[in-house]
């Protein structure tokens, strides 16, 4: 696993980079570029008690669910708006750390794939932009990426 500081346009073609943030840039959990190589996590996810037993807490999520949402995100996924129980739905809305994926969602990663949609170079210039108000902002003390 390689490191990064700051500065996302290190990232190179095939890695997925997922920064523990303080805060992110839009205070929530997660903060993903869609279609893009770069998420956020916020760092207090982490530091949540996990439950007893895993998916029996309504309103607890990992931060390995929380890394699945956003990691959706960077594939092509959009938040889940039906009302069924899914990893997509938005943080508010997700329920016992739901993990789910359906069949149509891997299509559609794949179809985003196909497409040449994903992987893309604008989104981490985009990115590089939140990152560099996020830096300079008084509310943001640390950040540390990996990429995958
Ligand atoms: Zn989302």
């Amino acid at each position: 696993m390689e490191h990064y500081r700051d500065d996302v346009n290190q990232i190179k073609q095939g890695e997925h980079v997922f920064c523990l943030v303080d805060n992110t840039y839009t205070k929530s959990r997660g903060l993903p570029a869609h279609g893009g190589m770069w998420m956020e996590i916020q760092a207090d996810t982490f530091l949540k008690r996990r439950p007893g037993k895993e998916g029996s807490e309504r309103d607890y999520l990992s931060p390995e669910s929380t890394g699945a949402h956003e990691l959706g995100h960077t594939e092509g996924l959009d938040n889940w708006l039906e009302h069924t129980p899914n990893m997509k739905q938005e943080g508010e809305k997700r329920k016992f750390d739901n993990k789910s994926i359906t069949p149509n969602q891997i299509e559609t990663i794949y179809s985003e794939s196909e497409a040449g949609h994903l992987n893309r170079d604008p989104p981490k210039s985009e990115a590089g932009n939140i990152f560099t108000r996020h830096k300079n902002s008084a509310s943001d003390s640390g950040r540390s990426c990996g990429a995958i």
